[in-house]
This record gives C-alpha cells, sequence and structure tokens, in this order.
C-alpha cells in the first residue's frame, strides 16, 4: 500500500493512495460533472478526515498523514488514548451531520429544500453536498469497525465490560452487519458487497490488535524473545545470505560487524542480485538499515503498537549496542493465540 503526497494542510500531510488513480480515470472518463461530484465526495471525505485528526492533535495525539482511498479516508495516527477515543470517533459523523443541517437550512433560506435524489440530468450540486454530507454522518455510525461507529458503540459497551470483551462484540456485531450489507447487495447493488467485505475484514483486523495488545501487558522484550539467530558478516556474499536464509528458513537475518547489528537482509534483496552475480556480491553491498531494535526492558505491547503502525516485521533486542535476541511480528501473534 503506498501513496503519494499531494499537498500538507494545518501541517499534516494529505496522500492518494495509489487505488485513486483508477477514480480519477472514471472521473476523466465521466466528464466535467462526474469529476466535480468526485471532488464535492472527496472534499467531503477530507474534511470528515481533518476534523477527527485536528481534535486527536488537541489531545496530544500526532498525526503521521491523511490517505483518501477510494472508500474513504484514513487519519493514520499514534494509539489514541481510550479516555478520548469517543470524542476523537463521534466528531467526525458529527461534523457531517452538521453541515447537512446547515446546508439544509442554507437552501431553504434561498428558497428551495435540498432533496435526496441526485440525477446526472437535473444534477444540483448543492443538493449532492447535502446528500454526501447525510449520507457519510449516517454511514459512520454503523456499529461496524472501521466505522466510527464501531468505535463509540465498543467506548459504550467498555463502561460494563472489559475493553477486550468490549471488542469482540462489537467486532461481532459489526460482522453480523457486514453479513446483512452482503446479502443486500447481492441483491441490490455489488459494491455493497465490497463494503460488507470490508467490514468484515477490518473487524478481524481490530481485533487481533487489541487482543494481541492485551496478552502482551505486563510482558518485556526480555520475557517474549527468541535467542538470536545466526549471523552474516557485511564480507559474507549474497549466495551465503541466500543459503542461510534457506537454512533457518526466515525471509530476513541479521548482519552484525564487530559484535553490533549493522543492518538487515531481506530475501528480496538478495533477488535483486541476478543468481551468476552472488558469489561474488558481498551483504555489505546489499543490507538494509535496521528498522526497529528495542530494549531488553521495553514493554512488549508498545513495540508492538509500533511495529503494526510501521508496518514492521522484525525487530532485535539490543543490550549495549550488542543483539542479544529476536522478535518477528509473527511471534506477537502467536503469543495472542497461546493465551487466549
Ligand atoms: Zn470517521
Amino acid at each position: 500500500m503506498w501513496g503519494f503526497t499531494i499537498g500538507r494542510l494545518f501541517g499534516i500531510p494529505v496522500k492518494l493512495d495509489v487505488t485513486f488513480l483508477l477514480v480519477l480515470a472514471l472521473a476523466l472518463i465521466g466528464g466535467v460533472q462526474v469529476f466535480l461530484l468526485i471532488i464535492i465526495l472527496f472534499g467531503t471525505v477530507l474534511y470528515h478526515e481533518f476534523v477527527h485528526s485536528l481534535v486527536a492533535r488537541h489531545y496530544g495525539v500526532r498525526i503521521e498523514a491523511i490517505t483518501l482511498f477510494p472508500l474513504g479516508g484514513l487519519s493514520q495516527m499514534e494509539e489514541i488514548p481510550r479516555e478520548y477515543e469517543l470524542r476523537i470517533a463521534i466528531v467526525g459523523p458529527l461534523s457531517n451531520l452538521i453541515l447537512a443541517a446547515v446546508l439544509y437550512v442554507a437552501a431553504m433560506a434561498s428558497g428551495s429544500a435540498p432533496t435526496m435524489t441526485v440525477t446526472l440530468d437535473s444534477l444540483s450540486y448543492l443538493d449532492a453536498f447535502f446528500s454526501i454530507n447525510l449520507v457519510l454522518g449516517a454511514f459512520n455510525l454503523v456499529p461496524a469497525f472501521p466505522l466510527d461507529g464501531g468505535r463509540i458503540f465498543r467506548h459504550l459497551l467498555a463502561q460494563r465490560m472489559d475493553y477486550t470483551s468490549a471488542t469482540k462484540m462489537s467486532v461481532r456485531i459489526g460482522q453480523a452487519l457486514a453479513l446483512v450489507l452482503a446479502f443486500i447487495g447481492a441483491i441490490y447493488n455489488w459494491f455493497l458487497i465490497l463494503i460488507a467485505f470490508f467490514i468484515f475484514i477490518s473487524g478481524m483486523g481490530e481485533m487481533t490488535l487489541v487482543s494481541t495488545k492485551e496478552a502482551l501487558k505486563g510482558r518485556t522484550m526480555a520475557d517474549i524473545m527468541r535467542e538470536m539467530p545466526p549471523v552474516l558478516s557485511p564480507d559474507d556474499t549474497v549466495e551465503d545470505a541466500r543459503a542461510m536464509m534457506e537454512d533457518v528458513k526466515e525471509h530476513v537475518v541479521p548482519v552484525v560487524s564487530d559484535g553490533i547489528l549493522v543492518g538487515i537482509v531481506h530475501a528480496d534483496d538478495v533477488s535483486s542480485v541476478k543468481p551468476f552475480l552472488r558469489e561474488s556480491a558481498r551483504v555489505k553491498d546489499i543490507y538494509d538499515d535496521v528498522p526497529m531494535t528495542a530494549q531488553p526492558a521495553s514493554p512488549a505491547d508498545e513495540i508492538f503498537q509500533t511495529i503494526e503502525q510501521k508496518r514492521i516485521d522484525v525487530v532485535y533486542v539490543v543490550e549495549d549496542s550488542m543483539p542479544i535476541g529476536v522478535v518477528y511480528k509473527r511471534d506477537f501473534e502467536l503469543l495472542t493465540t497461546l493465551s487466549t
């Protein structure tokens, strides 16, 4: 998943996901009207995400970026403190409903109430703007992850039970709603099936995230790490790296020089070197920077949160610059299965 930055607003980078190009292509084929409708839709989504982000920032949460996907927006932020989760979630849909109400009143004042019927023949951009805000606001209140309603609903449940059980229950309810949506979609509109699928998968992701963090609570990296695997030296050949990966059955191996961890080699790095050059090419020419290290005493749940956000697949545990152990991303998830 990669995107490109189109600009900054309030100091927050705004990115378009690469799949967004499809939507733009559609707009070019569809002509000016479709193009303007898409601009209104994404302007509305952007407004919704900025309200989330600015309120989150007000509570001290750092915002990485806002990314626009064809199905909506995503604010990438560091972990939201639980006491602010409700406020940060609810302001998104609320801001759309308030804007819809303002547009309604404005239209009434100018003599015509906006309608929800938008056809391309008799297109009113004001009607479209009103409808999109009303639908986006209402849709996001549906209690299903990753919609804001899922978070709001979990917060309400968490008043009566622990956070993990509240997540479990709200994910189940969201997935049940997704099945209903898929059923309706099968009859009326295949696009709904796509949204239902997205909701179903996101629910599973949220569940894994929360139960993994719960299972890791109170443990340190030293508690969960494995022994250091065999290591490469910068002067080893790329062929040595390939053979080692096959030996240890990992797609990533560490590079150590004078006892200090200097880099890692991924399977992609090896395959980027042509087979006949692997005996002569050296590890030092292809290795990557170490994505992340942790101290033995680092809390495991915080490290897990970071590697999830930054999509890192391995963390080395380092003491006085010397690597003493490793935790792969799957190890975190394995722990959950063992302890629940
Ligand atoms: Zn939202």
